[in-house]
């Protein structure tokens, strides 16, 4: 027996029941959450499908926390501003979780290790808990994973679920599609074209905070919260019909935490008053629901063996130019379904 089947055969073994998982979880026990989470993160058909059944369970108990996303530039200050915003909500009796997004991450840097050194004060607080993103996979991989790690937290009783994007293009749009609030980081030199934040992220964003403003940066983040603002007013107002707001903070020295938490949940007042937050979480359900089928449909047709052997061939033909790429990926497609029917 190989190692790797000595390997899965051991995570097999460990692996629970959904009501075990659901029990504890419901419970809020912190190990039962990080297992199941592992569990989520898995692509065995065995675990996926024991995955499946644990979050139809935990479906009645979700739905109640805020769900933050945070991104911005690296070196931007998420993670020291993660830690300060997260330790301040702890003390108001809150409980946080920390999911991250980022398809960049390999094994190493997507380490526990790495997370728990840049969070130091939350990730020793009892009232929180933080999972770094699943290591070395793709976009919509981890997308599926975060989305499910998000309603484990959430049935596991925490107020607020964080997720932070470590990238600066697609995966922001991922994110888009699972929380009630996007925050995005700036830093105090709005001068430099807007800092090369992207168009379509600052359109997504609900609120902006000017991290870094202390000491001699102060009269530079307020200029820059000045030409944000105006940068902001000139999107339409979005759905939600709140305008985006721009705050000054210092993550480092904990000034303008309290700032930011009424914004949010001002945001969230209005929103649940207007009845947007309940159609922005409907339509996201209805995106889980396709990305769901655009995941299934992928994992069958890459892992159907026929076809990857047929795969070998057929990229053989499009370099020989006997086929059209477009060609080979239609007959392809075709025998994936050819092969579905018998
Ligand atoms: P991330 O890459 O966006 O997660 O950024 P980090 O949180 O790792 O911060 C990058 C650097 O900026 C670190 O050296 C931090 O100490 C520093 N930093 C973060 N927040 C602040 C702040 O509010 N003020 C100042 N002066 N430095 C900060």
């Amino acid at each position: 027996m190989g190692d790797q089947e000595i390997c899965s055969m051991r995570r097999r073994r460990s692996r629970l029941t959904p009501e075990a998982y659901a029990a504890g979880i419901l419970g809020g026990d912190l190990v039962m959450l990080s297992r199941a989470i592992t569990l989520v993160e898995s692509s065995l058909p065995s675990d996926r499908a024991i995955a499946g059944t644990l979050i139809s369970q935990l479906m009645p108990h979700t739905g109640n926390s805020f769900r933050l996303g945070i991104t911005g530039v690296p070196g931007v200050g998420k993670s020291t501003f993660i830690d300060s915003f997260g330790s301040h909500l702890t003390q108001k009796g809150l409980k946080v979780a920390v999911l991250a997004i980022d398809p960049t991450s390999q094994v190493s840097r997507g380490s526990i290790l790495g997370d728990k050194t840049r969070m130091k004060h939350l990730s020793m607080n009892p009232q929180a808990f933080i999972r770094p993103s699943p290591a070395g996979d793709s976009l919509g991989g981890v997308t599926r994973k975060t989305r499910e790690a998000l309603l484990l937290c959430e049935a596991a009783g925490f107020d607020y679920v964080i997720v932070e994007t470590v990238g600066v293009g697609q995966s922001e749009t991922a994110v888009h599609g699972m929380i009630d609030f996007f925050l995005l980081l700036a830093l105090p030199n709005a001068g430099d074209e807007l800092q090369g934040i992207k168009k379509g992220i600052m359109e997504m964003a609900d609120g902006m905070l000017i991290n870094k403003s202390d000491g001699e940066m102060i009269p530079a983040a307020r200029k820059a919260k000045v030409q944000f603002g105006q940068a902001l007013r000139l999107f339409p107002l979005p759905e939600s019909g709140w305008r985006p707001q721009v705050q000054l903070v210092s993550a480092i020295n904990r000034d303008g935490l309290s700032e930011t938490q009424e914004m949010i949940e001002q945001y969230r007042e209005i929103c649940k008053e207007n009845g947007y937050w309940d159609q922005r979480r409907k339509s996201q359900s209805i995106q889980w629901m396709e990305d769901s089928i655009e995941d299934l449909l992928l994992r069958s047709f890459y892992g159907n063996s026929d076809i990857q052997s047929k795969m070998e061939a057929m990229k053989k033909a499009v370099l020989a130019q006997s086929q059209s790429p477009i060609q080979a990926a239609e007959k392809l497609v075709d025998d994936w379904l050819n092969l579905r029917k018998d």
